[in-house]
């Protein structure tokens, strides 16, 4: 048993990981600044706080007799957001600077730091039909303005403090995680919840059109949230310590992934496309070569089994409006 730190527990992805910790008996200590009626998932086992991580004193606080720190929290969110709100998406820089400081001062063992896909260069991801990206990939740096640096400056601060503090850090590239009990809608959406909120939209209100932002031959990987949590603990706990890609190697283009959806639903919309929307990258996926060398695993849940959880989960929030945002 652990005493672990999740930060930006109650967002989608430190929901989850606080679920699986407390399952298997550590003691979680969960922190994120939204108010708690506002956490996707609470757990009652858990010591819940709401806290700004960006301030180191309150980073020292969270990190007291702590052994392992996951450091989920990040203003973020999907294209719509990123590329609008960069000086927000660097501000995150602040709070992995302070997680770190605080570990260091208070002995904690373990430090995770969720990276992210968009420390790629963009120059490898101009085509549709793109050469899955490698670790080594990141280099030379042109990663996704704003959000994207802001990653990989982390990534490298990380691993200055493993070499020269002996914090044993532990970085995992995120490749586009998807899944139940998170953000599907108020422009934070990524693209499988953004298409199946829009899916159960015309479902409910029987207006059957969607629209999809750019010409949808764009192409991504989408990785199920619980291969991303069934991974991150790995990554953590084991001994290879450089960044990693946790993504799935199941690319699918947008227009691809509305297709799944409308199956799921069982209906057919009428396609309108918003060439001036937000795209990103043209085409990405991830390689996970070193994933399966390094672990002998990686994610390994369809994008169809998934999106059948995710798009009842929404359609059943949207049905019942628990959500008014
Ligand atoms: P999320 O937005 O659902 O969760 C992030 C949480 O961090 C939010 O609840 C937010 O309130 C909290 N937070 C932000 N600033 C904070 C602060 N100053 N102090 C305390 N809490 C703060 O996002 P997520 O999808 O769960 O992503 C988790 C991590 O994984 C992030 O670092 C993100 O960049 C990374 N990531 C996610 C994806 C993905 O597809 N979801 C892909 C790549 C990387």
């Amino acid at each position: 048993m652990k005493r672990i730190l999740v930060a930006g527990a109650g967002g989608f992805i430190g929901g989850h990981l606080v679920k699986s910790l407390i399952e298997q008996g550590h003691l979680v200590k969960a922190v994120d600044k939204k108010p708690l009626q506002d956490w996707y998932q609470i757990d009652s086992k858990a010591t819940n706080n709401v806290m700004d991580l960006s301030i180191l004193d309150n980073c020292r606080l969270s990190t007291e007799s702590i052994d392992v720190v996951y450091n989920l929290a990040a203003d973020m969110g999907g294209m719509g957001f990123i590329e609008a709100h960069k000086a927000e998406c660097m501000l995150s820089v602040l709070i992995n600077t302070h997680l770190l400081i605080a570990a260091r001062a208070n002995h904690v063992d373990r430090f995770f730091f969720a990276s992210s896909a968009c420390v790629y260069s963009a120059d490898k991801q101009t085509q549709p039909d793109i050469v899955p990206l490698k670790e080594d990939d990141a280099y030379p740096a042109m990663p996704e303005d704003g959000y994207g640096w802001e990653k990989l400056f982390s990534e490298r601060m990380s691993r200055h403090f493993r070499e020269d503090f002996g914090l044993k850090t532990r970085i995992a590239r995120f490749h586009n995680v998807y899944g139940p009990n998170g953000t599907y809608d108020g422009g934070r959406e990524k693209a499988p919840a953004a298409v199946c909120r829009k899916v159960a939209q015309a479902k409910i209100s029987g207006i059957h059109k969607i629209n999809i932002w750019g010409d949808g031959h764009q192409t991504r990987s989408f990785m199920y949230i619980d291969d991303c949590v069934k991974g991150t603990e790995m990554i953590l706990n084991q001994d290879y310590f450089e960044p990693i890609n946790l993504g799935s190697e199941e690319m699918v283009s947008i227009n691809q992934l509305v297709d799944i959806v409308e199956g799921i639903a069982g209906i057919k919309l009428t396609r309108e496309h918003d060439l001036k929307a937000p795209q990103g990258v043209r085409g990405r996926s991830s390689d996970n070569s070193l994933l399966r060398e390094t672990y002998g695993w990686e994610p390994k849940i369809s994008l169809i089994e998934g999106l059948e959880k995710t798009y009842a989960w929404i359609f059943d929030e949207i049905s019942s409006q628990k959500r008014s945002y």
